[in-house]
């Protein structure tokens, strides 16, 4: 049994400080480094060991660090600051929603997505989509949005990576420990808490529901892992994208049917509700059941739930996109399309999607059909996405299919190194962060002296090789063994990051197509490269493994060891350390198969400006002189072509300009005035514009308040 936060099982806390119980549960701390400071100086190797998690941390520490540190003036100081900021935070009257929507006051948003990846601490989130669903929630919350998000804690997370002393990638599982974690049960207004019930073939399921505390917005997640369900449907929500077909369809059927559950039993009723990819798809039928069931006709509740529902699609790939086979839809919901007041054939005409294997029910389709408003992630993405599901919409022309776009953007706090926060705030002035969306805030970036700059970039690259190398040894550790290659990475020395899902689509491995090139540009007197890779491969794709498997064994070759590492483990808290620490964000994707990303954001956002393939956000952003775009933007039939090409365009980019523009033109204090530009330039235009406060801004405009409107109208 599952036992809670009890105070017993917490480190007693000096009364002058007793409030770091409470700062710890809520997440807020996670995009404040000065609250994470509070924790870290009590005791700094204790913080690592529990990785960085505070509600651990309160329960492991000795009280007598406490009480050192209740007994320290400039601990105190710090202290008191960081609770005065919070609650500033947490009580604030007025907010941007206020500001810009002061009419709007009781419309409020249910957010729902499969995964969340707000902290290393929290894994229950696999890469991409989950990092934008914590960055969108962390950033609804710093502008005050009326907004709940929905989704579930999966008990063992998402997988911890290793790799064999061959470079072939395992997953390790751990069980989260709830008492370690800051989830309190979710609460109804009369004291109880929530279990809701969703019907699967054959049985109830029970899920109980968690609030965590995201700032001021409310995470609902649910749990399956309870008495008195079943062993197997304990461990349904147990791994993120575990599971056969059928655990998944479970899964979605509780995600999206039990989400809308729990949120009527905390008495919610969201006017919109958006579902951020298709896995919450499901949450359609439910809203619809409830009409039905007042006595509206479906075709009725179709139009209410039309109104109330936005989608964002975020796969480029139609394999990547849900879809069950009837058979498996039949079995789950015969007892549910009564409730609908729907026939069989009816109800799978839904969203039916003929495939070479037959018939499906895809959730993309039952997404587009049920929502008025649905965006793909960036502009090229919204293209293709209009190219993808025009045959949803007979008689409409690809550009009239009713997918917008709206690019992803990054959540600012969250990402950006504090060493760097503390130069913007000196040189943007005191209130940038209010204005983070507007470009010419980030003007004054210019200002900024370039030996100023070129130092804080030097430390910030120097954390991260040290962070690496530490990484490094810790594999070699593991596996009982000295370091295959040792030593490894220079300071000073020109640093690309790749670091991304090892998805086949995304190439990883395009770089060392001509092996003899590659090392040439590595080894070049006076003007050496060096690479860091990481990134995991999903756990049943082989293809991605073997790219992993082959970076790593490419990496321990003569001319290459020592040069190039790849970091085991990708998670939330490399991603931090690699966007922020190396000189050049590498992306080079199979065009048009990336979304957006968001990683080469986060990296020019800390001064790193992108050597990228014009796929996703990048065509938007490159302007010629904030990095690099390999290859063309063209389509290519023939894919060996396609990466033939662009590996010719990304050595030569290498050697003739991104090591000439770090290395050439340096002044008598080492400082390349070239390079700065780049550095400067990357900051100025992608900061304000692929912020997280942007999106959000357009996900109000263009999104959730027409959908509003259309649901005052009904
Ligand atoms: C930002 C981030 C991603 C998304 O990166 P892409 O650019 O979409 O590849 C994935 N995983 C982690 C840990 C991240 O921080």
């Amino acid at each position: 049994m599952r036992t809670l936060e009890s105070d017993i099982l917490f480190t007693p806390i000096p009364e002058r400080i007793a409030r770091l119980r409470e700062l710890a549960y809520n997440l807020w701390w996670t995009w404040h480094p000065e609250a994470q400071e509070l924790y870290r100086q009590v005791d700094p190797d204790l913080w690592e060991l529990d990785y960085h998690n505070p509600v651990d941390f309160l329960r492991d520490v000795r009280e007598r660090r406490l009480q050192a540190a209740a007994a320290d003036a400039n601990y105190l100081k710090q202290y008191d600051a960081v609770m005065t900021s919070f609650d500033a935070y947490v009580g604030a009257k007025e907010t941007w929603f206020t500001r810009h929507y002061p009419d709007s006051k009781n419309q409020s948003i249910a957010y729902f997505s499969a995964e969340f990846g707000i902290h290393e601490s929290l894994p229950i989130y696999s890469g991409g989509l989950g990092i934008l669903s914590g960055d969108h929630v962390k950033e609804a919350s710093d502008m005050g949005l009326p907004f709940t998000a929905v989704g579930f804690i999966y008990p063992q997370g998402y997988f911890r990576q290793r790799l064999d002393p061959s470079g072939w990638q395992f997953a390790e599982y751990n069980k989260l420990n709830f008492a370690n974690i800051p989830a309190v049960p979710a609460r109804t207004a009369d004291g109880h808490e929530v279990i809701v019930e969703v019907e699967l073939p054959g049985r109830t399921i029970y899920a109980k529901v968690y609030q965590f505390q995201v700032g001021r917005v409310a995470l609902l997640l649910m749990d399956t892992d309870i008495h008195p369900n079943s062993p197997q449907d304990r461990e349904l929500s147990a791994r993120l994208y575990g599971g056969d077909e059928e655990m998944r369809v479970a899964q979605e059927v509780v995600l999206g049917i039990g989400g809308v559950r729990a949120l009527r039993a905390l008495g919610m009723a969201p006017t919109v509700f958006h579902m951020n990819e298709g896995h919450a798809a499901f949450l359609v039928l439910e809203l619809a059941r409830e009409l039905v069931q007042k006595g509206m006709s479906f075709a009725d509740a179709v139009r209410e739930v039309q109104a109330r529902c936005v989608f964002t699609t975020h796969t480029p790939v139609p394999a990547g996109n849900d879809a069950f086979a009837f058979s498996l839809m039949e079995k789950f919901f015969w007892s549910y399309w009564p409730q609908l007041k729907l026939s069989h054939d009816e109800f799978l005409n839904l969203a039916r999607q003929d495939q070479s294997w037959g018939p499906s029910f895809a959730m993309t389709a039952l997404a587009l059909k049920m929502s008025h408003h649905a965006n793909g992630v960036s502009q090229l993405h919204g293209h293709v996405s209009r190219g993808m599901w025009q045959w949803l919409f007979p008689g409409k022309s690809r550009d009239e299919v009713p997918i917008g776009a709206i690019t992803n953007g990054v959540h600012t706090a969250s990402w950006l190194a504090p060493e760097l926060r503390q130069l913007f705030d000196a040189y943007l002035g005191a209130d940038w962060e209010d204005q983070v969306d507007d470009p010419i805030t980030w003007k004054k970036i210019y200002a900024i002296p370039n030996h100023v700059l070129w130092e804080v970039r030097r430390k910030l690259k120097r954390a991260t090789l040290e962070f690496a190398r530490e990484r490094y040894q810790k594999r070699f550790a593991f596996l009982n063994q000295p370091p295959a290659v040792w030593p490894i990475l220079e300071d000073d020395v020109l640093t690309l990051g790749f670091a991304r899902r090892f998805a086949t689509y995304k190439r990883a491995t395009l770089l060392f197509r001509d092996f003899e090139r590659l090392k040439n540009i590595l080894n070049r007197p006076g003007r050496p490269v060096q690479i860091i890779f990481a990134g995991k491969a999903h756990p049943k794709d082989d293809p991605g493994k073997h790219f992993i498997q082959d970076v790593y064994q490419l990496s321990m070759r003569p001319g290459m060891a020592g040069r190039i590492i790849f970091l085991e483990e990708y998670d939330i808290a490399i991603g931090r350390m690699l966007t922020r620490g190396v000189d050049v964000w590498v992306n080079n994707p199979r065009r048009p198969y990336e979304a957006s990303g968001t990683s080469g954001m986060k990296a020019s956002l800390n001064g790193a400006p992108n050597l990228s393939i014009l796929d996703g956000w990048w065509p938007e952003a490159y302007n010629g002189k904030n990095g690099w775009a390999i290859g063309e933007e063209k389509e290519y039939s023939n894919t060996d072509e396609q990466d033939w090409h662009d590996s010719q365009s990304l050595y030569s980019l290498l050697e003739n300009d991104v090591v000439p523009a770090y290395y050439d033109s340096r002044d008598s204090n080492g400082v390349s005035a070239r390079w700065l530009d780049y550095c400067k330039e990357a900051i100025a235009t992608v900061a304000p514009q692929f912020s997280m406060r942007r999106m959000l801004a357009e996900y109000m405009s263009q999104m959730y308040m027409p959908a509003a409107e259309e649901v005052a109208k009904l």
